[in-house]
């Protein structure tokens, strides 16, 4: 396929964004459509300095180009922060293709969505995110090589993730309980899928007591008979008594119906977008419940990528203490916090802020 030139890219998009609540200084948000493909296509890049922007590319059926470009704008500045706290030379993007990703999936539409982002010259890298696949990736990377997530890329990112949520959880335990150890210290995991299994495994050698849920009954019985879990009601998970709640499935599961509920001093765990609205940060700063923000303590996988992305393994020993490091940055957050008397959520946007400020003074 030919390369699309920046000239086919309408600008005007920038201009409706910079109109909407979610846009944040947004370097640049373009749209594609290509009729013969059937692709309508955004790509946000929130900040490039530390990087290229990296973000996944989300495909759905929204009400309209509006909802599509607040998503985008939104999702894009959320990876600035998460690769800045993650401490990754990447900068925040954010693809949104509109349309059913049930139906809708053809080779052309990604190869036209390849050629689009091919013809950004690297500014931006696309990956895997709700609605799109491994087998989407590789088509997308038959027009462009700025994508990862591919089947040639391999690698399951879920057990760097489960590592990082691990490391996390020890030092909300340090800070919170005083407890440089996991041994009797009860964990109350929502979701035994990729990462939450993995993150079982770890907690268990450690002697920590175990609850779970799923949805799967089969998740809950390995975690059961292998792991000497106590299974509980997936409706009930996050109201039981427990020193962490750890969400490791859905996301927006912390409302006004759940914060009240909670009866664990922590909540710290891999679930992307876990706060239902940003002020519930605020809420569980209130009721004294210790927050590792999802965007710090699940970037295990990103940083990951990153090294993959450098050409490095990304599941080397660099990587791998890469990840551990995450323990240190939340405990930078915690203790900020405390002393600040802010919210974790508050104090992790101002570090990377402060990150990217940094960087671009050349300090
Ligand atoms: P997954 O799909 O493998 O696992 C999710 C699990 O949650 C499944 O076992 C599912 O049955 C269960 N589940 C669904 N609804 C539930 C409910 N109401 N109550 C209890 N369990 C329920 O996903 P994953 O890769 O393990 O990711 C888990 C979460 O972590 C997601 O929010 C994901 O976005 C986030 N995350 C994952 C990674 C990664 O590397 N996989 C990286 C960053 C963030």
């Amino acid at each position: 396929m030919s390369k699309l030139s920046n000239t086919h890219l309408p600008q005007d998009v920038t201009i409706k964004a910079q109109r909407l609540a979610e846009f944040s200084d947004h370097q640049q948000v373009w749209e594609y459509r290509h009729p013969a493909s059937g692709l309508h296509a955004l790509i946000a890049v929130h900040d490039a300095t530390l990087g290229p922007a990296l973000g996944g590319c989300r495909m759905w059926a929204y009400e309209s180009t509006a909802h599509a470009l607040s998503d985008a704008l939104r999702l894009s500045r959320g990876m600035t922060y998460k690769a800045a706290l993650a401490g990754v030379a990447l900068g925040g993007g954010k693809a949104v293709i509109l349309g059913d990703p049930k139906t809708q999936k053809t080779a052309p539409l990604f190869h036209a969505f390849g050629a689009m982002i091919e013809a950004l010259d690297g500014l931006y890298i696309t990956a895997e995110d709700v609605g799109t696949s491994v087998r989407d990736m590789d088509w997308i990377a038959e027009t462009t090589a700025h994508v990862t997530g591919t089947s040639r890329d391999g690698g399951d990112p879920s057990p760097m993730t489960a590592l990082g949520v691990y490391e996390g959880i020890r030092a909300a335990v340090r800070h919170r309980l005083g407890s440089t150890e996991l041994s009797g210290v009860t964990v109350a995991v929502q979701g035994l899928g990729h990462v939450g299994r993995a993150l079982c495994e770890r907690l268990a050698t450690d002697g920590t007591d175990l609850i779970v849920a799923d949805v799967n009954p089969d998740a809950v019985k390995f975690a059961v008979d292998e792991l000497g879990a106590t299974a509980e009601r997936a409706d009930r998970i996050h109201a039981v008594p427990a020193d962490v709640f750890a969400p490791c499935a859905l996301g927006a599961v912390l409302d006004d119906e759940t914060v009240p509920a909670l009866r664990s001093a922590i909540v710290a765990g891999s679930a992307n977008n876990q706060l239902a609205q940003d002020r519930h940060d605020e809420e569980l700063h209130r009721r004294g419940i210790l927050y590792a923000p999802d965007y710090v303590i699940n970037a295990g996988g990103l940083i990951s990528v990153a090294h993959a992305v450098v050409g490095e393994d990304a599941s080397d020993s660099k990587a791998w203490s890469a990840v551990c490091r995450i323990g240190a940055v939340l405990s930078e957050i915690f203790d900020r916090a405390e002393a600040e008397g802010q919210s974790p959520g508050a104090i992790a946007d101002q570090l990377a802020i402060e990150r990217i400020a940094r960087h671009r003074r050349g300090a």
